[in-house]
């Protein structure tokens, strides 16, 4: 909590949020519904729980410009051991990609039990992983919810959950940071060299604010679609390069990689790290901007099939084949 609570008070677009919630806390305007809309990787979690913990604490400090939760309430003390009975943590292992209505259905039960305090609070971290009836069913909850309940959820994809939720719920923007500001505060924060710090920037996920170094051989998975682009390696080798990278972290790079790919290719000066240029240029020089808008479909579907059990193998071969050729599902039909 501690680290949640350092991270909220020194990131400065996490500071405006917090302390815009610290302002409804205090003129007792706290909805039911409250939404973080924020970036992945950005701290939108660490916020949530700062939030949860300050409600559920019996005796929270409200000096000005430091408040937090006391950390030795009863409540808070409960809170640190995972028990507190007012905190649902819903769907809290986020590498599951979709909530079903189970989920739902067991914290719309917890909802009809006796409280512990005034509070009782239902956090749903990237909830734009729930399915249309996992939503549907937490929307009769939403509607009326029971005195002294909240709703906590975070998302990045806000637009990807049905409008009658969205129109339940209060927005909490995290904002984004520009890129100097969040490569300044990565350096500063993490003692990290600065073109480590802009390769965290351009790479973004769940792990930025950590500042932690990818694990993952992303120089040779972008050297391989530029290869792929250039018509240097065959789509099949490229795969075989990709395997090694879950497809998420490899959809999401890939996008990273040809949203760079498309300024260059417009006249824009390269916003990727100065490692990645060199390439992107050559991808930008080997199609047409036309040609490189065509790709992105293909890399949107990818993203957004990532969590399907799909052949593995052969995912990653459809999408090589794909981005070396975009017309060619329609050739073979
Ligand atoms: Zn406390």
């Amino acid at each position: 909590m501690q680290r949640s609570l350092e991270l909220v008070r020194r990131a400065p677009w996490l500071l405006a949020p917090w302390e815009r919630f610290i302002g409804m806390h205090a003129q007792g305007r706290v909805p039911h519904g409250l939404m973080i809309v924020g970036e992945r990787g950005l701290g939108s979690s660490a916020l949530a729980r700062c939030i949860s913990a300050y409600l559920l604490c019996s005796q929270p400090i409200r000096q000005p410009g430091s408040e937090a939760p006391c950390e030795v309430c009863p409540a808070c003390r409960l809170r640190q051991a995972g028990t507190h009975p007012d905190l649902i943590l819903a769907a809290e292992d986020l590498s599951v990609r979709d909530i079903p209505v189970d989920v739902v259905r067991a914290l719309i039960d917890a909802f009809g039990l006796t409280r512990y305090g005034p509070v009782r609070i239902a956090l749903i971290e990237q909830a734009e992983r729930m399915n249309r009836a996992a939503a549907n069913s937490l929307l009769k909850l939403l509607e009326e919810p029971p005195a002294g309940s909240l709703f906590l959820f975070t998302a990045e994809r806000a637009d990807l959950l049905p409008m009658t939720i969205r129109s339940r719920v209060q927005r909490l923007s995290v904002p984004n940071p520009d890129r100097s500001a969040l490569v300044d505060w990565l350096c500063t924060t993490h003692a990290l060299p600065r073109a480590d710090a802009d390769l965290l920037w351009f790479m973004g996920g769940r792990d930025l604010v950590a500042g932690q170094a990818p694990d993952w051989d992303w120089q040779g998975v972008t050297q391989s679609f530029c290869d792929l682009i250039c018509g240097h390696s065959s789509p099949l080798a490229v795969a075989k390069v990709w395997q090694s990278v879950d497809r998420e972290t490899l959809a999401r790079w890939l996008l990273r990689v040809w949203l760079a790919v498309q300024g260059v290719s417009l006249g824009l000066p390269c916003t990727a790290p100065e490692s990645l240029c060199p390439a992107i240029g050559r991808m930008a020089a080997a199609l047409s901007a036309e040609d490189w808008l065509k790709r992105h479909p293909i890399l949107l579907a990818f993203l957004q099939t990532a969590s399907h059990p799909l052949n593995e193998e052969l995912a990653r071969e459809r999408l090589a084949l794909d981005l070396s050729d975009p017309a060619l599902p329609a050739r073979l039909a």
